[in-house]
Protein backbone atom coordinates (compact mmCIF):
# COMPACT_ATOMS: atom_id res chain seq x y z
CA UNK A 1 0.00 0.00 0.00
CA UNK A 2 1.32 3.24 -0.97
CA UNK A 3 -1.06 5.83 -1.23
CA UNK A 4 -3.03 6.77 1.95
CA UNK A 5 -5.75 9.42 1.96
CA UNK A 6 -8.10 10.69 4.42
CA UNK A 7 -11.26 12.13 2.90
CA UNK A 8 -13.92 14.37 5.10
CA UNK A 9 -16.73 12.62 4.13
CA UNK A 10 -18.26 9.48 2.90
CA UNK A 11 -19.03 10.12 -0.57
CA UNK A 12 -16.02 12.37 -0.83
CA UNK A 13 -14.32 9.30 -0.41
CA UNK A 14 -16.01 7.06 -2.90
CA UNK A 15 -15.06 10.26 -5.42
CA UNK A 16 -11.62 10.10 -5.10
CA UNK A 17 -11.34 6.47 -4.85
CA UNK A 18 -13.12 5.99 -8.13
CA UNK A 19 -10.36 8.28 -9.46
CA UNK A 20 -7.67 6.18 -8.48
CA UNK A 21 -9.12 3.32 -9.95
CA UNK A 22 -9.85 4.46 -13.06
CA UNK A 23 -6.23 5.33 -13.72
CA UNK A 24 -5.29 1.62 -12.37
CA UNK A 25 -4.52 1.73 -8.87
CA UNK A 26 -6.44 -0.93 -6.80
CA UNK A 27 -8.03 0.70 -4.11
CA UNK A 28 -10.26 0.07 -1.10
CA UNK A 29 -12.10 2.28 1.28
CA UNK A 30 -11.98 1.81 4.90
CA UNK A 31 -15.35 3.55 6.99
CA UNK A 32 -13.38 5.49 9.79
CA UNK A 33 -10.04 4.94 10.83
CA UNK A 34 -10.14 0.92 11.58
CA UNK A 35 -9.52 -0.16 15.44
CA UNK A 36 -7.94 -3.14 14.79
CA UNK A 37 -5.38 -4.33 12.43
CA UNK A 38 -6.02 -4.01 8.47
CA UNK A 39 -8.23 -6.10 6.52
CA UNK A 40 -6.39 -8.36 4.23
CA UNK A 41 -8.12 -6.13 1.36
CA UNK A 42 -5.53 -3.35 2.58
CA UNK A 43 -2.66 -5.75 2.02
CA UNK A 44 -3.30 -6.04 -1.33
CA UNK A 45 -4.70 -2.55 -2.81
CA UNK A 46 -2.63 0.25 -4.09
CA UNK A 47 -4.69 2.80 -2.10
CA UNK A 48 -6.36 3.22 0.91
CA UNK A 49 -8.99 6.07 1.22
CA UNK A 50 -9.91 6.18 4.90
CA UNK A 51 -13.86 8.00 4.93
CA UNK A 52 -14.22 10.44 7.42
CA UNK A 53 -16.93 12.31 8.63
CA UNK A 54 -15.47 15.18 9.54
CA UNK A 55 -16.72 18.30 7.35
CA UNK A 56 -18.92 19.37 9.67
CA UNK A 57 -17.81 17.79 13.26
CA UNK A 58 -16.26 20.42 15.55
CA UNK A 59 -12.88 20.93 14.49
CA UNK A 60 -10.36 19.91 17.17
CA UNK A 61 -12.74 16.50 16.78
CA UNK A 62 -12.03 16.71 12.61
CA UNK A 63 -8.00 17.19 13.56
CA UNK A 64 -8.26 14.14 16.16
CA UNK A 65 -10.11 11.68 13.54
CA UNK A 66 -7.84 13.16 10.63
CA UNK A 67 -4.40 12.71 12.47
CA UNK A 68 -5.73 8.89 13.63
CA UNK A 69 -6.51 7.98 10.17
CA UNK A 70 -3.00 9.57 9.29
CA UNK A 71 -1.41 7.43 11.75
CA UNK A 72 -3.41 4.22 10.66
CA UNK A 73 -2.43 4.59 7.06
CA UNK A 74 1.66 5.19 7.60
CA UNK A 75 1.30 2.12 10.20
CA UNK A 76 -0.27 0.54 7.09
CA UNK A 77 2.92 1.40 4.75
CA UNK A 78 1.69 4.43 2.69
CA UNK A 79 4.05 6.78 1.66
CA UNK A 80 1.88 9.84 -0.04
CA UNK A 81 -0.33 11.66 1.16
CA UNK A 82 -3.77 12.97 0.11
CA UNK A 83 -6.08 14.85 2.22
CA UNK A 84 -9.69 15.37 -0.20
CA UNK A 85 -11.88 17.41 0.63
CA UNK A 86 -15.34 18.58 -1.43
CA UNK A 87 -14.76 19.65 -4.83
CA UNK A 88 -17.00 23.51 -3.71
CA UNK A 89 -14.74 23.70 -0.88
CA UNK A 90 -17.49 22.81 1.84
CA UNK A 91 -16.63 24.06 4.96
CA UNK A 92 -17.83 25.90 8.08
CA UNK A 93 -15.78 29.18 9.21
CA UNK A 94 -14.65 27.07 12.10
CA UNK A 95 -12.99 25.06 9.20
CA UNK A 96 -12.29 22.10 8.66
CA UNK A 97 -10.19 22.33 6.00
CA UNK A 98 -7.65 24.68 7.44
CA UNK A 99 -7.22 22.99 10.82
CA UNK A 100 -6.91 19.76 9.67
CA UNK A 101 -4.46 20.43 6.89
CA UNK A 102 -2.25 22.31 8.95
CA UNK A 103 -2.21 19.25 11.49
CA UNK A 104 -1.54 16.87 9.02
CA UNK A 105 1.22 19.34 7.64
CA UNK A 106 2.92 19.51 11.37
CA UNK A 107 2.59 15.59 11.79
CA UNK A 108 4.37 15.00 8.23
CA UNK A 109 7.04 17.33 8.72
CA UNK A 110 5.38 19.39 5.82
CA UNK A 111 6.45 22.73 5.11
CA UNK A 112 4.20 23.76 2.18
CA UNK A 113 1.33 21.89 0.77
CA UNK A 114 -1.09 22.74 -2.38
CA UNK A 115 -5.00 23.33 -2.00
CA UNK A 116 -6.72 22.70 -4.90
CA UNK A 117 -10.84 21.87 -5.10
CA UNK A 118 -11.04 21.96 -8.76
CA UNK A 119 -12.72 18.62 -10.61
CA UNK A 120 -13.30 20.31 -14.04
CA UNK A 121 -14.89 16.80 -15.19
CA UNK A 122 -17.64 18.41 -13.19
CA UNK A 123 -17.36 21.66 -13.69
CA UNK A 124 -15.35 22.65 -10.21
CA UNK A 125 -13.04 24.96 -11.86
CA UNK A 126 -10.17 27.62 -9.85
CA UNK A 127 -9.42 30.58 -11.64
CA UNK A 128 -7.49 33.47 -10.07
CA UNK A 129 -8.27 31.34 -6.66
CA UNK A 130 -11.96 31.55 -7.05
CA UNK A 131 -13.90 28.61 -7.42
CA UNK A 132 -16.84 28.00 -10.06
CA UNK A 133 -19.29 25.39 -10.34
CA UNK A 134 -20.25 25.26 -13.89
CA UNK A 135 -20.56 29.18 -14.83
CA UNK A 136 -21.14 30.50 -11.65
CA UNK A 137 -19.28 31.33 -8.89
CA UNK A 138 -19.74 29.01 -5.84
CA UNK A 139 -21.02 31.66 -3.90
CA UNK A 140 -23.94 32.53 -6.11
CA UNK A 141 -24.28 28.34 -6.57
CA UNK A 142 -26.74 26.84 -5.23
CA UNK A 143 -24.06 25.77 -2.53
CA UNK A 144 -25.32 29.11 -1.38
CA UNK A 145 -28.23 27.37 0.16
CA UNK A 146 -26.16 24.23 1.83
CA UNK A 147 -28.03 23.05 4.83
CA UNK A 148 -24.97 22.37 6.14
CA UNK A 149 -22.02 24.01 4.76
CA UNK A 150 -23.57 27.12 3.03
CA UNK A 151 -20.37 28.70 0.81
CA UNK A 152 -20.83 32.17 0.27
CA UNK A 153 -17.51 32.81 -0.79
CA UNK A 154 -16.01 31.83 -3.78
CA UNK A 155 -12.45 33.43 -3.17
CA UNK A 156 -10.37 30.38 -1.46
CA UNK A 157 -7.44 32.05 -0.50
CA UNK A 158 -9.80 34.30 1.73
CA UNK A 159 -11.84 31.11 2.66
CA UNK A 160 -8.70 28.99 3.69
CA UNK A 161 -6.63 32.08 5.33
CA UNK A 162 -10.04 32.66 7.54
CA UNK A 163 -9.54 28.56 8.63
CA UNK A 164 -5.47 28.88 8.83
CA UNK A 165 -2.81 29.99 11.14
CA UNK A 166 0.29 30.02 8.56
CA UNK A 167 0.02 31.86 5.20
CA UNK A 168 -1.99 31.32 2.47
CA UNK A 169 -1.28 32.26 -1.18
CA UNK A 170 -2.26 31.44 -4.65
CA UNK A 171 -0.67 29.68 -7.91
CA UNK A 172 -1.80 31.39 -10.63
CA UNK A 173 -3.70 29.50 -13.87
CA UNK A 174 -0.51 31.52 -15.99
CA UNK A 175 1.83 29.82 -13.22
CA UNK A 176 0.48 26.16 -13.76
CA UNK A 177 0.35 26.57 -17.48
CA UNK A 178 3.80 27.17 -17.81
CA UNK A 179 4.25 23.48 -16.80
CA UNK A 180 5.66 21.09 -13.48
CA UNK A 181 9.29 22.88 -13.87
CA UNK A 182 7.57 25.93 -13.30
CA UNK A 183 5.29 24.86 -10.60
CA UNK A 184 7.75 23.51 -8.49
CA UNK A 185 9.73 26.76 -8.90
CA UNK A 186 6.74 29.04 -8.01
CA UNK A 187 6.13 26.81 -5.07
CA UNK A 188 10.02 27.25 -3.99
CA UNK A 189 9.14 31.04 -4.12
CA UNK A 190 5.97 30.94 -2.43
CA UNK A 191 7.56 29.06 0.58
CA UNK A 192 10.14 31.66 0.95
CA UNK A 193 7.57 34.32 1.03
CA UNK A 194 6.66 32.32 4.02
CA UNK A 195 3.10 30.55 2.25
CA UNK A 196 2.94 27.57 3.93
CA UNK A 197 -0.58 26.20 1.60
CA UNK A 198 -1.07 26.99 -1.89
CA UNK A 199 -4.31 27.66 -3.49
CA UNK A 200 -3.89 26.30 -7.20
CA UNK A 201 -5.58 27.18 -9.75
CA UNK A 202 -7.15 24.36 -12.54
CA UNK A 203 -9.36 25.02 -15.04
CA UNK A 204 -8.91 21.80 -16.56
CA UNK A 205 -7.40 18.23 -16.58
CA UNK A 206 -4.28 19.35 -18.09
CA UNK A 207 -4.01 21.97 -15.28
CA UNK A 208 -4.31 19.18 -12.72
CA UNK A 209 -1.47 16.65 -15.09
CA UNK A 210 0.60 19.53 -14.39
CA UNK A 211 -0.40 20.49 -10.75
CA UNK A 212 0.36 16.89 -9.94
CA UNK A 213 3.49 16.79 -11.78
CA UNK A 214 5.07 20.01 -9.94
CA UNK A 215 3.66 19.06 -6.35
CA UNK A 216 5.11 15.60 -6.64
CA UNK A 217 7.52 16.07 -3.97
CA UNK A 218 5.19 17.57 -1.24
CA UNK A 219 4.34 14.47 0.98
CA UNK A 220 0.66 15.64 1.62
CA UNK A 221 -2.22 17.25 -0.78
CA UNK A 222 -5.43 18.99 0.03
CA UNK A 223 -7.43 18.76 -2.83
CA UNK A 224 -10.82 17.96 -4.86
CA UNK A 225 -10.52 13.95 -6.40
CA UNK A 226 -9.50 16.03 -9.70
CA UNK A 227 -6.12 16.35 -8.34
CA UNK A 228 -5.80 12.78 -8.09
CA UNK A 229 -6.41 11.87 -11.87
CA UNK A 230 -2.74 12.56 -12.43
CA UNK A 231 -1.10 10.90 -9.10
CA UNK A 232 -1.17 6.95 -10.24
CA UNK A 233 1.04 7.66 -12.77
CA UNK A 234 3.38 9.67 -11.20
CA UNK A 235 4.01 6.74 -8.78
CA UNK A 236 3.73 4.38 -11.52
CA UNK A 237 6.82 6.21 -13.16
CA UNK A 238 8.28 6.21 -9.60
CA UNK A 239 7.92 2.61 -9.25
CA UNK A 240 5.73 2.54 -5.97
CA UNK A 241 2.74 1.05 -8.45
CA UNK A 242 2.25 -0.82 -10.97
CA UNK A 243 -1.00 0.11 -12.87
CA UNK A 244 -4.04 -2.41 -13.50
CA UNK A 245 -6.62 -2.51 -16.00
CA UNK A 246 -8.97 -4.95 -14.09
CA UNK A 247 -8.76 -2.50 -10.79
CA UNK A 248 -12.35 -1.61 -11.40
CA UNK A 249 -13.77 -5.37 -11.27
CA UNK A 250 -16.44 -6.11 -9.05
CA UNK A 251 -18.70 -9.17 -8.78
CA UNK A 252 -21.34 -9.95 -10.98
CA UNK A 253 -24.65 -8.82 -9.39
CA UNK A 254 -28.30 -8.65 -10.52
CA UNK A 255 -30.30 -8.55 -6.84
CA UNK A 256 -32.77 -6.08 -6.25
CA UNK A 257 -31.81 -2.45 -5.95
CA UNK A 258 -33.80 1.13 -4.36
CA UNK A 259 -32.85 4.47 -4.26
CA UNK A 260 -32.63 6.39 -1.02
CA UNK A 261 -32.14 10.36 -1.45
CA UNK A 262 -31.17 12.65 1.69
CA UNK A 263 -29.68 15.29 -0.06
CA UNK A 264 -31.15 18.85 -0.77
CA UNK A 265 -28.86 20.13 -3.65
CA UNK A 266 -29.83 21.31 -6.62
CA UNK A 267 -28.68 18.33 -9.03
CA UNK A 268 -30.25 15.51 -6.57
CA UNK A 269 -33.85 17.81 -6.98
CA UNK A 270 -33.24 17.47 -10.75
CA UNK A 271 -33.06 13.62 -10.12
CA UNK A 272 -35.84 12.98 -7.75
CA UNK A 273 -37.88 15.43 -10.13
CA UNK A 274 -36.75 13.21 -13.15
CA UNK A 275 -37.72 10.00 -11.59
CA UNK A 276 -41.20 11.35 -10.34
CA UNK A 277 -41.62 12.68 -14.07
CA UNK A 278 -40.82 9.09 -15.53
CA UNK A 279 -43.74 7.31 -13.69
CA UNK A 280 -41.04 5.22 -11.48
CA UNK A 281 -42.40 4.48 -7.73
CA UNK A 282 -41.45 7.33 -5.18
CA UNK A 283 -41.71 7.87 -1.56
CA UNK A 284 -41.12 11.00 0.14
CA UNK A 285 -39.92 10.95 4.00
CA UNK A 286 -41.77 13.97 6.03
CA UNK A 287 -39.30 15.56 8.66
CA UNK A 288 -42.48 16.35 10.53
CA UNK A 289 -43.88 13.35 10.77
CA UNK A 290 -40.60 12.29 12.28
CA UNK A 291 -40.57 14.65 14.43
CA UNK A 292 -43.96 13.77 15.87
CA UNK A 293 -42.38 9.92 15.64
CA UNK A 294 -44.88 8.83 13.54
CA UNK A 295 -44.33 5.35 12.33
CA UNK A 296 -42.50 6.74 8.96
CA UNK A 297 -40.14 3.87 8.19
CA UNK A 298 -42.46 0.94 9.02
CA UNK A 299 -44.83 2.33 6.26
CA UNK A 300 -42.26 2.98 4.08
CA UNK A 301 -40.40 -0.23 4.18
CA UNK A 302 -44.04 -2.29 3.64
CA UNK A 303 -45.00 0.26 0.66
CA UNK A 304 -41.34 -0.69 -0.90
CA UNK A 305 -42.44 -4.63 -0.42
CA UNK A 306 -45.19 -3.74 -2.55
CA UNK A 307 -43.68 -2.72 -5.56
CA UNK A 308 -42.23 -4.27 -8.89
CA UNK A 309 -39.97 -1.82 -9.56
CA UNK A 310 -37.26 -0.09 -8.07
CA UNK A 311 -38.29 2.28 -5.33
CA UNK A 312 -36.97 5.45 -4.18
CA UNK A 313 -36.95 7.04 -0.92
CA UNK A 314 -36.43 10.98 -0.88
CA UNK A 315 -36.35 13.95 1.69
CA UNK A 316 -35.09 16.08 -0.74
CA UNK A 317 -36.71 19.46 -1.05
CA UNK A 318 -36.35 22.96 -2.49
CA UNK A 319 -34.49 25.43 -0.76
CA UNK A 320 -37.26 27.13 0.74
CA UNK A 321 -39.17 24.53 2.45
CA UNK A 322 -35.54 23.05 3.39
CA UNK A 323 -35.61 26.71 5.19
CA UNK A 324 -38.83 26.64 6.62
CA UNK A 325 -38.71 22.38 8.35
CA UNK A 326 -34.94 23.98 9.73
CA UNK A 327 -36.46 26.80 11.26
CA UNK A 328 -39.15 24.68 12.94
CA UNK A 329 -37.09 21.83 13.71
CA UNK A 330 -33.62 23.06 14.07
CA UNK A 331 -30.81 22.39 11.34
CA UNK A 332 -29.08 19.44 12.87
CA UNK A 333 -32.16 17.97 14.64
CA UNK A 334 -33.89 18.12 11.04
CA UNK A 335 -30.98 16.75 9.67
CA UNK A 336 -30.35 14.10 12.63
CA UNK A 337 -33.93 12.77 11.78
CA UNK A 338 -34.16 12.53 8.00
CA UNK A 339 -30.48 10.99 8.24
CA UNK A 340 -31.52 7.87 10.63
CA UNK A 341 -34.60 7.59 8.78
CA UNK A 342 -33.23 6.92 5.37
CA UNK A 343 -30.26 4.71 7.65
CA UNK A 344 -33.30 2.57 9.07
CA UNK A 345 -34.87 2.68 5.63
CA UNK A 346 -31.54 1.04 4.13
CA UNK A 347 -31.41 -1.60 7.05
CA UNK A 348 -34.64 -2.75 5.93
CA UNK A 349 -34.59 -3.19 2.40
CA UNK A 350 -31.28 -5.06 3.19
CA UNK A 351 -32.88 -7.73 5.68
CA UNK A 352 -35.47 -7.90 2.94
CA UNK A 353 -33.22 -9.21 0.04
CA UNK A 354 -32.44 -5.90 -1.43
CA UNK A 355 -29.14 -5.85 -2.32
CA UNK A 356 -28.13 -2.61 -4.57
CA UNK A 357 -28.52 0.66 -3.31
CA UNK A 358 -28.36 3.69 -4.69
CA UNK A 359 -27.54 7.08 -2.13
CA UNK A 360 -27.73 9.90 -2.77
CA UNK A 361 -25.96 13.01 -0.15
CA UNK A 362 -22.42 12.68 1.66
CA UNK A 363 -23.99 13.05 5.13
CA UNK A 364 -26.98 10.32 4.49
CA UNK A 365 -24.63 7.90 2.55
CA UNK A 366 -22.49 8.14 6.26
CA UNK A 367 -25.49 7.32 8.18
CA UNK A 368 -26.69 4.58 5.42
CA UNK A 369 -22.95 2.65 5.71
CA UNK A 370 -23.34 2.96 9.13
CA UNK A 371 -26.45 1.42 9.86
CA UNK A 372 -25.41 -1.14 7.83
CA UNK A 373 -22.41 -1.97 9.32
CA UNK A 374 -20.21 -1.97 6.76
CA UNK A 375 -16.68 -1.02 7.57
CA UNK A 376 -14.68 -1.89 3.83
CA UNK A 377 -15.68 -0.88 0.77
CA UNK A 378 -13.72 -1.98 -2.89
CA UNK A 379 -14.27 0.64 -5.67
CA UNK A 380 -15.69 -0.31 -8.79
CA UNK A 381 -16.15 1.12 -12.18
CA UNK A 382 -17.61 4.90 -12.37
CA UNK A 383 -21.52 5.89 -13.28
CA UNK A 384 -20.70 8.89 -13.75
CA UNK A 385 -17.40 11.13 -12.81
CA UNK A 386 -16.90 10.88 -9.08
CA UNK A 387 -19.22 7.93 -8.30
CA UNK A 388 -18.18 4.56 -8.38
CA UNK A 389 -20.36 0.75 -7.84
CA UNK A 390 -18.34 -0.05 -4.70
CA UNK A 391 -19.26 -3.53 -2.96
CA UNK A 392 -19.01 -3.94 0.72
CA UNK A 393 -16.22 -6.74 2.00
CA UNK A 394 -18.65 -8.38 4.10
CA UNK A 395 -18.31 -11.77 5.32
CA UNK A 396 -17.93 -14.88 3.64
CA UNK A 397 -21.67 -16.62 4.37
CA UNK A 398 -23.07 -13.18 3.85
CA UNK A 399 -24.95 -12.14 0.38
CA UNK A 400 -22.95 -9.42 -1.35
CA UNK A 401 -23.95 -6.14 -1.32
CA UNK A 402 -23.09 -2.96 -3.35
CA UNK A 403 -23.81 0.60 -2.90
CA UNK A 404 -23.28 3.63 -5.37
CA UNK A 405 -22.34 6.51 -3.12
CA UNK A 406 -23.11 10.08 -4.56
CA UNK A 407 -22.41 13.44 -3.46
CA UNK A 408 -25.28 15.63 -3.26
CA UNK A 409 -24.34 17.74 -6.15
CA UNK A 410 -22.89 14.73 -8.96
CA UNK A 411 -24.30 13.53 -11.61
CA UNK A 412 -27.17 14.11 -14.10
CA UNK A 413 -30.66 14.32 -14.03
CA UNK A 414 -30.71 10.48 -14.77
CA UNK A 415 -28.74 9.25 -12.86
CA UNK A 416 -30.36 7.33 -10.54
CA UNK A 417 -31.88 5.23 -13.57
CA UNK A 418 -28.23 5.33 -15.13
CA UNK A 419 -26.89 4.14 -11.90
CA UNK A 420 -28.98 1.20 -11.98
CA UNK A 421 -28.31 0.16 -15.54
CA UNK A 422 -24.41 0.49 -15.34
CA UNK A 423 -24.30 -1.81 -12.22
P1 LIG B 1 -25.25 16.70 0.12
O1 LIG B 1 -24.31 15.66 -0.41
O2 LIG B 1 -26.16 17.29 -0.90
O3 LIG B 1 -24.54 17.74 0.95
P2 LIG B 1 -26.01 15.48 2.60
O4 LIG B 1 -26.69 14.16 2.79
O5 LIG B 1 -24.55 15.54 2.92
O6 LIG B 1 -26.29 15.93 1.11
O7 LIG B 1 -26.68 16.60 3.49
C1 LIG B 1 -28.03 16.88 3.43
C2 LIG B 1 -28.55 17.08 4.85
O8 LIG B 1 -29.85 17.62 4.77
C3 LIG B 1 -28.66 15.77 5.62
O9 LIG B 1 -28.30 15.97 6.96
C4 LIG B 1 -30.15 15.45 5.50
O10 LIG B 1 -30.62 14.63 6.54
C5 LIG B 1 -30.75 16.82 5.54
N1 LIG B 1 -32.08 16.87 4.91
C6 LIG B 1 -32.48 16.21 3.81
N2 LIG B 1 -33.75 16.48 3.51
C7 LIG B 1 -34.19 17.31 4.46
C8 LIG B 1 -35.44 17.95 4.71
N3 LIG B 1 -36.49 17.73 3.90
N4 LIG B 1 -35.54 18.75 5.78
C9 LIG B 1 -34.47 18.95 6.58
N5 LIG B 1 -33.27 18.40 6.42
C10 LIG B 1 -33.12 17.58 5.37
Amino acid sequence: MILGVMADDFTGATDVASMLVRAGMRTVQVIGVPRDAAPAEVDQADAVVVALKSRTTPAAAAVADSLAALRWLQAAGARQFYFKVCSTFDSTPAGNIGPVAEALMAALGCEQTIACPAFPENGRTVFRGHLFVGDELLSDSGMRHHPLTPMTDANLVRVLQAQCRQRVGLLRHDQVAEGADAIGHQLAALRAEGVALVVADAVDNQDLMRLAAGAAHLPLWVAGSGLALGLPALLAERGWVRLDEQAAQLDRLDGAAAVLAGSCSVATQAQVAHWIDAGRPAWRIDPTALARAEPVVAKALSWAAQQSQVPLFYATTDAATLAETQARLGVAEAGALVEQALAAIAQGLVAAGRQRLVVAGGETSGAVVQALGVHTLRIGAAICPGVPWTQAVTAPDRPLLQLALKSGNFGGPGFFAQSLAAA
